[in-house]
């Protein structure tokens, strides 16, 4: 006679459509358990081939190993390519550094018993087919599975989270899927999309893989601009995938040589004197800066540098030049000498080349120390391009050491010096938005700030803070800024 368990081994209980495309293991899985009365561990015993790996599993499973797939397609009676769409691992987004893992729902997807593996890819932020903003992870629903009991089973085939409201309830429909076929059609023409989008990157750009990599990892705020550039240097190789919307804009990185090489040493061995960085080098450097990008801008700039420090903190985010606060910036923050002693031009700056690092990394060199100021420019200017849509900045000049050209790198490890690799963001694609701003306030005779929020500003007990020389923000009528603090 059989046992229980084998009697489990033959066939496990399944609506015969099995799972929809795209549909993600967590959702297979915890369907599986509650259809036929599992809890996570016998599911997982079930699955796992090896004995020791059964042992060691710790019940806040959210998938099934990659091993695990062909058992569990021979269970449900499909064909293991059906049961690989549903692991972001097995569709070659290689989730091995992500933490904290939350399924995210599409609450439309969810009313019809659907979970999509895509979904749980931090940078997507719409379900396509329905055109409805995903919900936040949900770490409840993560952990569903651990936390089953199989006595809980079986007194009710409905299983709900406690904090997301996401249920799956076979007491009243007894179909694991209610999508219909054309829905269905959609997401595998949608999900196909977005895979090739990320594996053709993948296989044809390789070397670039590290620096897209973080997209798959949950982020925090103060890297959300970088994800912008991510995306911006998948894009600018291979196309957008059609109907995805995105958590961050892609912005445009070089397209051509997306990457430059800086050989740099490590921050914390020793402070590296570059005390003999060449002047007329630099020099050489910032004209050249200023040809490529300021040139052009030279109206924009005598009027910036004519400003008070109280109007500096009223500027518009519509009429600002981006360039010119971002040239007066970096020179604020790498050249004191070259910036004229003014109004308002009170700083105390160091002009020292080496302050500046990437990560844990410092330039090597005077030549170094040019290439990373230089790029130093892309960075806060790029930052300024980013955010002026939906942010306000307060440019912070900090203290040297403080300096940091957070430009999204890789770092490539070799014996002796350690070589740094920068996204660059695109210029052509930061100049046209700039340009256009100012032409329209060319065109419209305004000043490039509001001159009531700086008359607001200078209050008769007003004391400017020098270490904040620029603050762009939207002006309108009930507008609430949210600031972005851009450390130069
Ligand atoms: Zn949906
Ligand atoms: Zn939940
Ligand atoms: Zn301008």
């Amino acid at each position: 006679m059989n046992t229980p368990t084998e009697c489990i081994r033959q066939r496990l209980t399944w609506d015969p459509r099995g799972p929809a495309p795209y549909e993600s293991m967590w959702s297979i899985l915890l369907k599986v358990a509650a259809l036929n009365s599992l809890s996570a561990a016998e599911l997982h015993g079930l699955l796992s081939p090896v004995q020791s790996a059964r042992t060691r599993r710790n019940v806040r499973l959210s998938s099934i190993d990659l091993t695990e797939v062909r058992p569990a397609a021979h269970f449900l009676g499909i064909t293991e390519s059906r049961l690989k769409a549903g692991s972001l691992e097995a569709l070659g987004f290689d989730s091995g550094a992500r933490t904290a893992y939350a399924p995210r729902h599409c609450p439309e997807c969810f009313r019809l018993g659907y979970h999509c593996s895509l979904f749980d890819l931090p940078f997507v932020a719409v379900c396509p087919w329905h055109s409805t903003y995903l919900c936040h992870g949900c770490s409840i629903c993560a952990r569903a599975l651990g936390s089953r009991s199989s006595n809980q089973l079986q007194n009710s085939a409905r299983w709900v989270c406690r904090t997301c409201g996401v249920y799956f309830d076979f007491h009243q429909h007894r179909r694991v899927n209610r999508i219909d076929s054309g829905t269905e059609f959609a997401i595998q023409a949608l999900g196909d999309g977005l895979t090739a989008w990320w594996t053709g990157f993948c296989t044809c750009f390789p070397d670039s893989y590290s620096l897209a990599a973080p997209l798959l990892r949950e982020q925090q705020e103060t890297s959300s601009l970088h994800n912008s550039w991510r995306l911006g240097l998948i894009e600018a190789l291979v196309p957008h995938p059609a109907r995805w919307t995105f958590t961050d804009r892609p912005l445009l990185t070089h397209a051509v040589a997306p990457i430059r090489g800086f050989h740099l040493a490590k921050a914390s061995a020793k402070v590296i004197s570059l005390g003999a960085v060449d002047d007329s080098a630099f020099k050489a450097m910032r004209r050249a800066l200023f040809r490529r990008f300021v040139a052009r801008h030279r109206k924009c700039l005598a009027e910036l540098t004519r400003l008070g420090i109280f109007e500096r903190s009223a500027l518009d985010s519509q009429r600002v030049c981006s360039v010119s606060v971002a040239w007066m910036s970096w020179l604020m923050a790498h050249d004191y000498g070259g910036l004229k002693r003014e109004q308002g031009a009170e700083f105390k700056l160091a002009s020292d080349l080496q302050d500046i690092r990437v990560g844990g990394h410092a330039p090597d060199g005077p030549g170094t120390g040019l290439q990373l100021a230089y790029a130093n420019f892309f960075r806060v200017w790029g930052t300024i391009e980013a955010l002026i849509p939906d942010r306000a900045i307060r440019v912070c000049i900090v203290k040297p050491l403080d300096r940091n050209c957070d430009l999204p790198h890789r770092t490539i490890h070799r014996s002796g010096a350690d070589s740094v690799e920068l996204l660059v963001p695109d210029r052509n694609a930061l100049e046209e938005p700039a340009s256009e701003r100012c032409i329209q306030r060319f065109r419209a005779r305004l000043p490039m700030y509001q001159a009531g929020a700086a008359y607001a500003n200078s209050g008769w007990n007003a004391t400017p803070d020098i270490c904040m020389p620029f603050t762009i923000r939207q002006h309108g009528n009930g507008i609430r800024n949210t600031y972005w603090y851009l450390e130069v």
